[in-house]
C-alpha cells in the first residue's frame, strides 16, 4: 500500500426531522474540519422532514460556502439519502455521518490517516456496545452473525454507517443502483483493503430515533436476503429432506399393508393431522421465503429512480453563478 496524499474531503450527512441537532452537529464539524488546511465540503441532504430541517440547512448554506443542501421529495430512508448524498460529491476522501452527533467528528482525522496511508475504505465503529440497551444488543449480535455466516462477506461489527469511502471505492459503488439497499454490505462486497477506527459511542444530541423496530427489521431483510440465497438452500433442503422422510414412511406403509398384512391397523387420524400440519406449515413458509425474493425482484425490474430531488444547492453551481 502505498501512501497519498489528500487534496480534497467531502462529508455527506442525511438528516430527517433534525432541527435541534443541525447547528450544533455542524459547529463541532466545522472545528474539526478547519484544523486540517484541507479543501472540504459538506453535503446535507434532508429527507422530506416535516420539522424545521431544510430552512434551517439552506440558512447554513447562505452563510457558509463548503455547505451543499439536497432536498428529497419526501422521505426515502437514511439509505437513499446517503445514496443521494455520494451521487453528488466530488472529493479524494468521501465520509458518511449521522447528524445526531452520535458519530463524533473527533475521529476524522484519523480517518484520514488511514486514507493517506492507502486505505479506500474505512470504517468508524462503536468501542463499546454497553450503551445500547440489552434488546438491541442482542438482536445485533444475533443479525451480524448470521449475515457473517451466510454471505461470506466481512461484516463488521458495530460498523454503522460512519465510514470513509475514497474516490475509487465511491466510483464503483456509484455503479451499484439496487433498490434494496444496505450500504453495510455493500461496502464490504466491494472488497477493497480496509481499516477500522474506533469512538465511543454517545447518545444522541436531541429529537428521538428515526430507526423503530419496523425501519430495522426492514433493513435487516435487505442485508439478508439481497446479500444471499442461503434462505432459499434452506427451504430446498427442507423439502428434499421431508420428501426422504415421506419415502420411508411410504416403504413401511406399503410393508405392513402389502408384504407382511398386519391385522387391525387402526386408520391413524392423530397422526395424519399431525403430518399435515407440520408439512403445510413448511410449505407456507417455504412460499414466504420465496414471495420474498420475488417481491424484491419486481421492484428492482421496475427500475425506477432511487430517490427524488426537490431541491439541489451545491456548492459548485455557487462557485459558477
Ligand atoms: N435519517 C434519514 N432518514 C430517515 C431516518 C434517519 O435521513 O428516514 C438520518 C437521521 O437524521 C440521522 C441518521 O439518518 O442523521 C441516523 O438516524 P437515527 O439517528 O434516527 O438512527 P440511530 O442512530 O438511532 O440508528
Ligand atoms: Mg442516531
Amino acid at each position: 500500500m502505498t501512501a497519498r496524499h489528500l487534496t480534497s474531503i467531502a462529508v455527506v450527512v442525511p438528516c430527517y426531522n433534525e432541527e435541534l441537532n443541525i447547528d450544533v452537529f455542524y459547529t463541532s464539524l466545522r472545528s474539526i474540519l478547519e484544523t486540517l488546511h484541507i479543501p472540504y465540503q459538506v453535503i446535507f441532504i434532508d429527507d422530506g422532514s416535516s420539522d424545521q430541517t431544510l430552512a434551517l440547512l439552506n440558512k447554513l448554506a447562505d452563510q457558509n460556502k463548503e455547505v451543499s443542501v439536497l432536498a428529497l421529495a419526501r422521505n426515502f430512508g437514511h439509505q437513499m439519502a446517503l445514496t443521494a448524498g455520494l451521487d453528488h460529491v466530488e472529493a479524494d476522501a468521501v465520509i458518511t455521518m449521522d447528524s445526531d452527533l452520535q458519530h463524533p467528528p473527533e475521529v476524522i482525522p484519523q480517518m484520514l490517516r488511514a486514507y493517506e496511508s492507502g486505505f479506500e475504505v474505512v470504517y468508524a465503529i462503536r468501542e463499546s456496545e454497553t450503551f445500547r440497551g440489552p434488546v438491541k444488543r442482542l438482536t445485533a449480535s444475533v443479525f451480524y452473525s448470521l449475515m457473517q455466516h451466510i454471505t461470506s462477506l466481512p461484516v463488521i461489527p458495530g460498523a454503522a454507517d460512519y465510514r470513509l469511502v475514497s474516490r475509487q471505492a465511491l466510483l464503483v459503488l456509484r455503479e451499484m443502483r439496487e433498490i434494496h439497499r444496505y450500504l453495510r454490505g455493500m461496502v464490504p462486497w466491494m472488497g477493497f483493503p480496509y481499516a477500522v477506527v474506533t469512538y465511543a459511542p454517545r447518545d444522541r444530541h436531541a429529537g428521538t430515533t428515526k430507526y423503530t423496530l419496523s425501519r430495522m427489521t426492514q433493513l435487516a431483510k435487505h442485508g439478508l436476503f439481497s446479500f444471499s440465497t442461503f434462505p432459499l438452500t434452506v427451504i430446498t433442503w427442507l423439502g428434499v429432506i421431508l420428501s426422504a422422510l415421506a419415502g420411508i414412511y411410504l416403504i413401511y406403509i406399503f410393508m405392513i399393508t402389502v408384504v407382511f398384512p398386519v391385522s387391525g391397523v387402526v386408520p391413524g387420524w392423530a397422526s395424519v393431522i399431525v403430518v399435515l400440519l407440520i408439512v403445510s406449515g413448511i410449505q407456507l413458509i417455504s412460499l414466504g421465503v420465496l414471495s420474498q425474493y420475488v417481491g424484491m425482484i419486481f421492484e428492482e425490474v421496475k427500475d425506477r429512480p432511487l430517490y427524488v430531488l426537490k431541491q439541489k444547492r451545491l456548492q459548485r453551481d455557487k462557485d459558477e453563478s
